[in-house]
């Protein structure tokens, strides 16, 4: 992780916020490469679960909602995780992960089994921002950042109902920024305070909840093995019944395997009718739907499937991680699948003379206008190539002394080091064929 962490800053992926000021230990900004990969990462998500479908819609919601959103969700009363205090060292910590914790005194130890630990009694904690709406700062005028973006997709299903053709089933999507206080943030941009959601809701009949969930656990599960991570590291994991949030009947967790161990990165719920339902209560509006086939009335059940984008970026980064051996030197490459590449490819001539840069730089100015390209003519060969190799380029196109003769480019590939041969004039549609 600290390998990866520090790549991440060296090359402009990820860095810490506010680090001029100390830092802000559970803020990360993404740097040019990082936002190129986590936007990569979403238009992947928003291709698969709207523009290829037609059974999802997406939306935009607003970050700030009306605070009685947040009670008739029950976040306000239930969105709580359990705190703990150390009296001897005054650090702070979930009681429900303490073996995922440290406990600041050495040596190293999990809070509580230091014979000087006084862990106080667990505590509700709300992980709701609050903030004001106006200038006056009264009860009245509390507002809340979300700490998900379902909300915003119930209170606007009879909207987005109306407006288009869908019929249930039929979902909508989001893709946007969540806050949680999260008691211990950390292991880099796992657990933020500051996140953002891929989240989709689907609308179904009441009793067909159970086939749509294993529909959707599918669809989802292989969605990540299309990302190309390594099938090995991913797993399921049941959410046991007391485990459950207050709104889900039945939950799934995709897990990958971090360098810091399972953790889940996906959840797949059941909320069954149960957010519909306490906005109907909470606003006095119907929000049943009438199913004109059957020629009934009810209010769907919900079956979520909710991935953070950042969680998502991480997996993949801390998969495409690799070092080898080359030619005695140690090589850092990221195999990124080449569609989630933040640079797709790099133009490089191999000296700065004899024409060569006047090719490179056309051969570089028409991609860069059809996807992401980087012009390098810094330093020797072997180095720019290593230098790409730890952004994850995955093609590198140099032009030689041979494309004088014969009009044609090395392509050198990240992951093989194969070089091969292509005409000039072709290697842009080469490049993109490769890339999507
Ligand atoms: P955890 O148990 O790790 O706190 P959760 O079960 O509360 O997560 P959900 O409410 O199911 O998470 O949120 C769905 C997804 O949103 C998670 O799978 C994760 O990818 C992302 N997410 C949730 N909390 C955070 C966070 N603090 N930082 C980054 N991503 C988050």
């Amino acid at each position: 992780m600290d390998k990866l962490v520090s790549l991440c800053k060296r090359r402009g992926f990820v860095f810490q916020s506010s680090e001029l000021y100390g830092g802000v230990g559970s803020v990360w900004d993404y740097g040019p490469l990082g936002v190129e990969l986590k936007r990569n990462v979403k238009d992947r998500w928003w291709r698969a679960m709207v523009h290829a479908r037609d059974d999802i819609e997406g939306i935009d919601a607003g970050i700030l909602m009306h605070p009685r959103v947040w009670e008739a969700s029950g976040h306000v009363a239930t969105f709580t995780d359990p705190l703990v205090d150390c009296k001897t060292c005054k650090a702070r910590f979930r009681a429900d992960k303490l073996m995922d914790a440290q406990c600041p005194q050495k040596p190293s130890k999990h809070p509580g089994e230091h014979t000087t630990c006084q862990l106080t009694e667990p505590r509700q904690f709300n992980m709701m921002f609050k903030t004001f709406m106006g200038p006056v700062e009264e009860q009245a005028a509390v507002v809340y950042l979300r700490p998900e973006t379902a909300q915003g997709i119930y209170v606007n299903y009879l909207n987005v109902l109306q407006g288009s053709r869908q019929k249930v089933p039929f979902g909508i999507a989001q893709i946007g920024k969540a806050f949680r206080n999260e008691i211990t943030p950390g292991n880099f941009i796992f657990r933020t305070r500051e996140f953002e959601q891929m989240e989709m809701q689907f609308f179904v009949r009441p009793g067909t909840e159970d086939e749509w969930f294993e529909t959707w656990r599918h669809q989802r599960w292989q969605w990540h093995l299309d990302l190309g991570l390594t099938p090995a590291k991913l797993r399921w994991y049941q959410t046991k019944p007391e485990e459950l949030a207050h709104y889900a009947k039945a939950a799934y967790d995709i897990e990958y395997e971090f360098p810091f161990g399972w953790n889940e990165f996906e959840g797949i719920h059941n909320r069954t009718d149960y957010d519909l339902k306490r906005h109907q209560q909470y606003s006095g509006k119907k929000l049943e739907y009438f199913d004109q086939e059957r020629n009934e009335r009810y209010l769907p059940y919900v079956v979520e499937t909710s991935v953070g984008a950042d969680r998502c970026t991480l997996a993949l980064m801390c998969d495409a991680y690799h070092e080898e051996q080359v030619e005695g030197e140690t090589r850092v490459v990221l195999r990124f699948l080449p569609a989630l590449a933040p640079i797709k490819a790099a133009v490089l001539p191999l000296v700065k003379k004899d024409g060569m840069p006047e090719i490179a730089e056309r051969i570089y100015h028409d991609l860069k206008g059809r996807c992401t390209a980087f012009y390098d003519d810094g330093g020797s060969i072997g180095r720019r190539y290593r230098r790409q190799d730890e952004t994850g380029t995955p093609f590198c196109i140099t032009v030689d002394g041979q494309t004088k003769e014969d009009g044609t480019v090395t392509v050198r590939h990240r992951d093989t080091l194969k070089q091969d041969r292509v005409a000039a004039d072709r290697i842009a549609g080469w490049v993109l064929e490769r890339v999507v």
